[in-house]
């Protein structure tokens, strides 16, 4: 067990939302802070999204009724200082961008209890870029998620120099009472173990469309039949939503701000930006 009981997420887009929606499935009191009204009025979808999704795929209990319950123990805010008043624990999920995190946690910072252990889930930021805006680097951790939180359950917690171990320790536990299975990192590594693997994997597969090499679903095809994986590299940038490799490509060299180019242009400024908006790659019911 855990001291930690209220728990704030920051940030409901689609990773924000199922981990606010998971934490309270799991019985924590968890409050969803967006940076509007409108914003949190999109999370309240998300999370109607989510009791259906938990249904569909048999999560347990979710047709008697236990998504209804969570939902009930999720208050929303835009407000930071009353969003995390009585937070033991805040996850941080805002967009994958070092200035808006910086200062989300100089923010956080400011209004936060001493109590309070803030963990990011920045899939591919450095920890170290990040800690010394948290005011508290002892306090501060990586908690990181797969997308689609209660199939693919992987909690990785990962420590940087200044993580103090009992801090540590608490996350791997918290990790396992919210259903997750806690992977520990034992050195800082920026893309964690997944995304290590992923990135490169999904960039590799980027490079091939974007240079006219094939078509995206014959890139899928191939990597599908010949490795017997259940998804190409295409259906799986689909789940995670366009605006993440498109966030990580436009800050990179001048190839990779090219394939940012790519994407915006045939896909997000069509709205075409994954499973979420019902067309990305592929198109869906
Ligand atoms: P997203 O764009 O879907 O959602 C971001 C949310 O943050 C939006 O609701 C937006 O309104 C809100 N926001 C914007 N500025 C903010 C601010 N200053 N303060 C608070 N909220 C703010 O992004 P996402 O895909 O959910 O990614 C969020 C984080 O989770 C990123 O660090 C990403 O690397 C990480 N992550 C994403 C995935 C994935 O598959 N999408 C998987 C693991 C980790």
């Amino acid at each position: 067990m855990t001291d930690i009981t209220n728990v704030t997420v920051l940030g409901t887009g689609v990773l924000g939302s199922q981990i606010a929606f998971q934490t309270a499935y799991s019985g924590f009191q968890v409050t969803a802070y967006d940076i509007s009204d409108e914003a949190l009025a999109k999370a309240k979808e998300r999370f109607e999204g989510l009791i259906d999704a938990y249904r569909a795929d048999g999560v347990e209990g979710a047709s008697e009724g236990k998504g209804e319950q969570a939902l009930e123990r999720i208050r929303y805010s835009a407000d930071l200082a009353d969003a995390v008043k009585d937070a033991d624990l805040v996850i941080e999920a805002v967009p994958e961008v070092l200035a808006i995190k910086q200062q989300t946690y100089e923010k956080l910072a400011a209004v936060a209890p001493e109590k309070t252990i803030f963990a990011s889930n920045s899939s591919t930021l450095a920890l170290s870029d990040l800690k010394d805006f948290t005011g508290r680097p002892a306090k501060f951790i990586g908690l990181h998620f797969a997308n689609q939180v209660w199939k693919f359950n992987t909690g990785e917690v990962m420590a940087t120099t200044d993580t103090d171990p009992a801090v540590f320790d608490a996350l791997l536990a918290f990790a396992a009472e919210i259903g997750m299975v806690p992977i520990p990192i034992r050195k800082e590594k920026p893309g964690w173990l997944l995304n290590s693997l992923l990135v490169p994997f999904l960039d590799a597969a980027q490079e091939l469309a974007f240079g006219g090499y094939a078509e995206p679903a014959d890139i899928d095809n191939v990597w599908r039949i010949a490795t017997g994986a259940p998804k190409g590299p295409f259906q799986i940038l689909d789940i995670i939503g366009l605006t993440t490799p498109y966030n990580i490509s436009v800050n990179g060299d001048e190839h990779h701000q090219q394939i940012a180019a790519w994407l915006k242009e045939n896909y997000i400024d069509k709205g075409k930006l994954g499973i979420a908006t019902g067309e990305g790659f592929y198109t869906y019911e």
